[in-house]
């Protein structure tokens, strides 16, 4: 049997506290969830993090009728996994990660009365962290081999990609993006976006001809060399962006002005208000920074 595979992808719960520079209502981006599945058994991947979006996808899910065995989570930042203890419980699923991931899982855990509970107060369900390992990254699925793929640092520390060689697939969390800004701030802690694109390099040599990117616009189709060429752009624009451009609010308009219809401009402001406010208080807690950054 063959396997096959279907894209869900949960709109940003709202937030009424606030507005960006150019008067948006601020937000958040859309969260993609995978389901790579085979004639009876099924994996998904980063099951977004409000009850909401859990029940969204939930009843997608079951819709599919397969039983869904695990619960694959690519990097450690809470929108795409606070809600997996409830899709784990709803489908008597295990949840893995890399040894990596899972480290970053904890921090995302200790960072949440900082960041998200003040956001989204009460729509995140309690959420611990009870992801696996599985041997040499690897498991399958009726047959079929996955491959947790480790690529290293990209919007944040110890991202990893599901790789479906059967589907010539990769399932890419924040490394690669589709139409939605991009979150920059993490940069700072690595020097820059070189990391980054050794991670989108990684990727390539997967040679995907799809790639279901964490973040992105549903209208856009998912073609791996595309998202992969715009990935980059993105990062070199930004990169001539903090060259060229004084404050954050220059970097923010000139995003918009190049990317007029790349959603999840909250996450564009996050990334301006973050990588200028750590550029104008060399002496601050970045990670008090960047954190602020989002509020
Ligand atoms: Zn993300």
């Amino acid at each position: 049997m063959s396997l096959t595979y279907d894209v869900f992808v949960n709109d940003p719960p709202p937030r009424n506290d606030g507005f960006l520079p150019n008067g948006d209502p601020k937000g958040g981006s859309p969260v993609a969830s995978t389901l790579i599945y085979g004639s009876e058994e099924a994996v998904l991947t980063d099951p977004a993090f409000t009850t909401d979006q859990a029940r969204a996808l939930g009843d997608w899910v079951a819709g599919k009728g397969r039983k869904v065995t695990d619960i694959f989570i690519t990097h450690g930042h809470g929108d795409h996994w606070f809600a997996a203890g409830l899709l784990a419980e709803r489908f008597g699923a295990r949840i893995i990660a890399t040894a990596g991931t899972i480290a970053q899982m904890h921090a995302g855990v200790a960072g949440r009365p900082f960041l998200w509970d003040k956001i989204y107060g009460g729509k995140i369900p309690p959420a611990s962290v009870t992801a696996v390992t599985v041997p040499r990254n690897r498991f399958t699925l009726e047959g079929h081999d996955l491959l947790m793929v480790e690529v290293g640092h990209a919007d944040t520390d110890d991202n990893s990609v599901l790789h479906v060689p059967d589907l010539g697939l990769v399932v890419a969390g924040d490394v690669i993006y589709n139409g939605a800004h991009m979150y920059l701030g993490g940069s700072v802690m690595v020097g820059g976006f070189g990391p980054w694109r050794a991670a989108i390099d990684r990727v390539e040599a997967l040679k995907p001809r799809h790639i279901v990117a964490g973040h992105q616009n549903k209208q856009l189709d998912d073609d791996g060399r595309r998202t992969i060429a715009e990935t980059r752009q993105y990062l070199d624009h930004a990169g001539e962006l903090l060259r060229t451009e004084k404050t954050a609010v220059n970097f923010f308009n000139a995003k918009i002005e190049r990317y007029p219809k790349h959603l999840a401009r909250t996450v564009l402001w996050a990334s301006a208000a973050g990588l200028y406010g750590v550029r104008e208080n060399p002496d601050g807690d970045v990670g008090q920074i960047l954190a602020a950054a989002w509020l």
